[in-house]
Parts: C-alpha cells; sequence; structure tokens
C-alpha cells in the first residue's frame, strides 16, 4: 500500500512572547484530527538546559510529564488535550539536548576529520528529531518556541525552513502567530508589528502562508486586506485569534474563519468537514452562565502562578464539565495559611466564604509544608472533600500519622533528611541517584486498586496507570501502623511494594495519590478521579446551603444556631474531630 508523505506545519511567533501559540497549534491539531487526519506535534524550546525539569516553575510554568517519562514543555499538555494523540520523548526537545546529541557524536568520532557547526551539523539533528517525531502521522505540527528576532532559536528556523527544500514546498506549510494591539490613544489596531515581524522571518528565508493574528476583538477585513498586501499572504489566510470565554472555544473560532480549510488546500489534502460536535458540545457547556458555581481551595506554594498548575486547573475545568458546573479556584498560599485556624486563612482567599473542597497539589521542598498539613488536617476534621497529589498524598499521611497515630513527630524525608520518623521516605531506587536532571521515578506505572475501596468505585477497575514524577513515598516500615490507625492504603504498585494511593473511610471523599492524575485529563475524557472529586464539592456545597437556610431560619425565629461542622453526604451533621 502506497504510504502518504508526511506533511509539515510549522508554527512560528512573533512580536511578543506569551500570545498562545501552543494554544494556537493545539487548536489546530484538533481541526485536523476532526477531518479525520492522524495528527502529532513537536515543541522546540530554544533554551540550553537539556529539558524543563530542572527549572523552577516560576521560571517556566508546569512541567509535564508523559507516559514514557519525559519532562516537557506545558505545550505538550495543551497538545494532549487537544489532540488523541498521546505525546512521548520525541514530541519536544530543545537546544540543550541537539547540543548533547551532536557533542556525543563529536566525542566519539562520528565525524572525524571535520569541524561541527551550527550548519549543517546541529540543523541536521533538529531535522533528524523532527523527521523521528513524525513517522506514521499524516500531519506533523511544529511549534518554534520563542519569538522571531530571538538568537537562540535562530538554528531552529534555519532547520524548518531547509526543510522545505527537503521534503518538498508541498507538503510543508509555514504559519506565523503574532500580536496585532490596540492602541486606545488612537482608538487603532496596529499592524506595523506584525508587518515587521513577517520581513524578520522572511529574512530568515521563511515564507509564511497563513498569519494569525493575536487581538483583543475581531479584525475587519479592512484590516486583514492591508494586513494580507502588506505581508504578502491570501486575504482569507488572515485569520483572527481574538479572547474567546474559554481556550476550547478557541478550535471552533478558528474553524469558523476557515483555518482548518485553508491548511489542507495549502496542503494539497482532501479531507471531508471536520467533526466538531464534541467541541461544540464542551464550549457550549463551559460558556453556559447558569451553571453552578464549585469553590475549590488549591493549597500550595507557587500560588501566584496558576501556569505552575496547569494540567491541574484545566483537569478541574474538565470535570465542571462533566457535573455540570462552573470551577472557582481559589489560590491559598500555604506559606502564609494560619496553621491554628486554617479556615480563616482559606475563607479569607474566598472573599469570607466557605470552600466546597480543599487540594493539595504536587510541590516539592519544605517551605509551605505546615500551611498544607493544617489544611489537609481541617479538611480530615471537617468532612471537606479533600484531594491530595503526588505530596499531598505525603501531606495527607503525615497529618494523619501526626494527629491519628500518634506518631507526634512525623514528617518527610524531603523536610527532615535526620528525622527518626519520617513516614514518608526517599524512595529506594532513589538513593543512589546524585544528579538532579530527569532522576525522578517518572512516567506511566501500573497501579493496583483494592476492592471495596471509593478508588475501586471511582476507577471502576483494578489495574490503572498513572503517570509519576516524585522521589519520596510511603514509608513501608510505618504502613501497617497506619493502617491500624485508619489510614486507607487502596492502590498499590501491583507488587504491592509502594503505596500509590491512600483513602479514608467515615469521610464523604478523602483521597490523595502519589501520581498525578491531571496529566491524563482531557476535556473530552475528564478524568475519574477529578470528576469525583468534583462531584463530591458539589454535594458539599448543596449541603452548606441548606444548612446555612436553616440556620437563618432558626435565628430568625430566634434559636442561637449550634452548627459545628459540615454535614457528611448522608445528611448528619459532624462535630468537629467527632470521627476518631
Ligand atoms: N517532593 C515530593 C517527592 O519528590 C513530591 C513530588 C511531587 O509532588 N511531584 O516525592
Amino acid at each position: 500500500m502506497e504510504t502518504r508523505p508526511t506533511k509539515y506545519i510549522f508554527v512560528t511567533g512573533g512580536v511578543v512572547s506569551s500570545i498562545g501559540k501552543g494554544l494556537t497549534t493545539a487548536c489546530i491539531g484538533a481541526l485536523l484530527e476532526a477531518r479525520g487526519l492522524k495528527v502529532t506535534a513537536v515543541k522546540l524550546d530554544p533554551y540550553i538546559n537539556v529539558d524543563p525539569g530542572t527549572m523552577s516553575p516560576f521560571q517556566h510554568g508546569e512541567v509535564f510529564v508523559t507516559d514514557d517519562g519525559a519532562e516537557t514543555d506545558l505545550d505538550l499538555g495543551h497538545y494532549e488535550r487537544f489532540m488523541g494523540t498521546r505525546m512521548s520523548k520525541l514530541n519536544n526537545f530543545t537546544s540543550g539536548k541537539v547540543y548533547e546529541t551532536v557533542i556525543a557524536n563529536e566525542r566519539r568520532g562520528d565525524y572525524l576529520g571535520g569541524t561541527v557547526q551550527v550548519i549543517p551539523h546541529i540543523t541536521d539533528e533538529i531535522k533528524r528529531r523532527i523527521k523521528l517525531a513524525a513517522e506514521g502521522y499524516d500531519i506533523c505540527l511544529i511549534e518554534v518556541g520563542g519569538t522571531v528576532g530571538d538568537i537562540e532559536s535562530l538554528p531552529f528556523l534555519e532547520a524548518i525552513r531547509q526543510m522545505r527544500t527537503d521534503v518538498g514546498p508541498q507538503n510543508t506549510l509555514f504559519i506565523h502567530v503574532t500580536l496585532v494591539p490596540y492602541i486606545p490613544t488612537a482608538h487603532e489596531f496596529k499592524t506595523k508589528p506584525t508587518q515587521h515581524s513577517i520581513k524578520e522571518i522572511t529574512g530568515y528565508g521563511i515564507i509564511p502562508s497563513i498569519i494569525i493574528c493575536r487581538c483583543q476583538q475581531p479584525l475587519d477585513e479592512k484590516l486583514k486586506s492591508k494586513i494580507s498586501l502588506f505581508c504578502n499572504v491570501a486575504p482569507n489566510c488572515v485569520i483572527n485569534a481574538p479572547d474567546v470565554r474559554t481556550i476550547y472555544e478557541l478550535p471552533l473560532a478558528l474553524h469558523e474563519q476557515g483555518l482548518d480549510q485553508r491548511c489542507v488546500e495549502l496542503l494539497n489534502i482532501w479531507t471531508g468537514a471536520p467533526k466538531l460536535e464534541p467541541w461544540t458540545k464542551i464550549a457550549s457547556s463551559l460558556t453556559d452562565e447558569s451553571r453552578e458555581t464549585v469553590t475549590i481551595a488549591m493549597v500550595g506554594k507557587y500560588v501566584d502562578l496558576t501556569e505552575s498548575y496547569k494540567s491541574l486547573s484545566e483537569a478541574l475545568i474538565h470535570s465542571g464539565v462533566a457535573n455540570n458546573c462552573k470551577i472557582s479556584i481559589v489560590y491559598v498560599d500555604s506559606e502564609t495559611l494560619d496553621t491554628k485556624s486554617p479556615e480563616k486563612s482559606i475563607r479569607a482567599a474566598n472573599h469570607g466564604q466557605d470552600v466546597d473542597a480543599i487540594l493539595i497539589p504536587g510541590g516539592f521542598g519544605v517551605r509551605g509544608s505546615e500551611g498544607k498539613i493544617a489544611a489537609a488536617r481541617y479538611a480530615r476534621e471537617n468532612k471537606v472533600p479533600f484531594f491530595g497529589i503526588c505530596l499531598g498524598l505525603q501531606i495527607a499521611t503525615i497529618e494523619y500519622a501526626r494527629n491519628v497515630a500518634g506518631l507526634n513527630a512525623a514528617t518527610s524525608a524531603e523536610f527532615d533528611p535526620n528525622s527518626s520518623c519520617a513516614v514518608i521516605d526517599i524512595m529506594d531506587s532513589q538513593k543512589s541517584v546524585n544528579i538532579k536532571g530527569a532522576s525522578m521515578r517518572l512516567g506511566a506505572y501500573p497501579c493496583a486498586i483494592k476492592e471495596g475501596t471509593r478508588a475501586r468505585e471511582v476507577y471502576g477497575k483494578t489495574l490503572i496507570s498513572e503517570r509519576h514524577r516524585h522521589r519520596f513515598e510511603v514509608n513501608n516500615t510505618f504502613r501497617e501502623e497506619l493502617e491500624k490507625a485508619g489510614l486507607v492504603f487502596s492502590g498499590t504498585s501491583p507488587d504491592g511494594t509502594l503505596a500509590e494511593m491512600i483513602e479514608l473511610k467515615d469521610h464523604p471523599w478523602f483521597i490523595g495519590v502519589q501520581f498525578h492524575p491531571e496529566f491524563q485529563s482531557t476535556p473530552k475524557n475528564p478524568h475519574p478521579l477529578f470528576r469525583e472529586f468534583v462531584a463530591a464539592a458539589k454535594v458539599r456545597k448543596a449541603q452548606l446551603s441548606t444548612l446555612s437556610s436553616k440556620v437563618e431560619k432558626r435565628a430568625t425565629n430566634g434559636k442561637a444556631p449550634s452548627i459545628s461542622a459540615a454535614p457528611t453526604p448522608s445528611g448528619a451533621a459532624v462535630p468537629v474531630g467527632s470521627e476518631q
């Protein structure tokens, strides 16, 4: 059977960074996939770090982990959420990684006698990696990180320029994403930065056929024709990427302007019309203002940078679609949280209101840990739905050990390496590790779920696979003691040696997981753990509101209300701390 050649769509960015190139790339992928094409995407990152795994979330946002254990750019999270294709090690590489390979080749003697240079050695390695990732796909989208004009991205631009000749112009398409700013004093959108950006990229030999303009409001036909005239693209190839109410509306906004149609025409591919019903449903659910709002407190350290928890906040949004509710995430800084009265800090963060659930996300280091432990205690004692992810499981275990199992000095070896009561300890496999890059327990591992647990109910099966990124684990020396004290280890590695999930009986919803389920949640397929967590939050919200209306009634009858805790789902109010 004749195989079709892979077609390459290169997405570059101009004018400013953070204009949503990653999202745009993901949306193009979604649209082409909806036309029945097999699509993949690659992110090229110009920085020198070999991968983003060693960068602070403040610098780089979330590190997205793939099934095969690659620590990658957060744009790969967008690709997976918009496209069915799963990402792997092949789908993201940096200048650092390219140089690392070329230098290793050189040391081995592969280029003996030659001078190793950016062109051709570095550019060849870039092209080799792109082609490897593209193998077996109809379309490979390549997003070049950075902004045109950056010194760092020059070898990448040169490599994609060469690819046009290598694989043929009929198999390549260049799309440039730019910003069209609005100048309020002049009451005008300005196209000059776009013109300059196109001039710059054309100077590198790359001629975009489609320009996607980020702008606050849709550009009118006059402006589109102006950009078309000055930037050498057809008028119907100037596409607006206006601000949308939800990112999941973007594929539809781009489709309405014919973006996917232009792509297939320019690449000479025949496909039917795209099947966009799933996106229409998701977008209409997410923009339905009549839905009730469920409020979730996220207690963590990087609270002022929502990009650090990108997949997590998206996973919650997906669960909002599944539960027909809006999600409001209240970020609570664990460093400043009042450990004596966590509810005060949580309420303060939520304009004086109670929240419907508490989530402790992944994280590293001791800073803010006591605040997180206090929040976990508050959730346990007050029957507030609780979800602990990775570090969140470890925090919940420490809290339970200290306050229920009587291990007062319980901590994590990550917080106190000399502790004699490290209920969370460094994993055996990590003990000999002394380098930082790509050395954690990374990627997908199987987990066996115990019958009769909430975890089993949530997943509907006993064997699951989830992605990991950690060095510490529940210390098996304490497992029996914790179990005796009532902590349920509902999921373990199939051989039983690693604790993967914990939960509490007699609590409406209290689950901790050593893995990162957020990486597998998509709007079309919300992750069951998030879906059920949000469902539990919704139940609590309903109970809180019946409770408060009863309180109001009684207060107006002249009786003082006497409610000390939120009710369990069965409706009975439980006084603080009574469950032990
Ligand atoms: N710092 C913890 C560990 O390494 C948790 C990591 C995480 O939350 N991703 O085990």
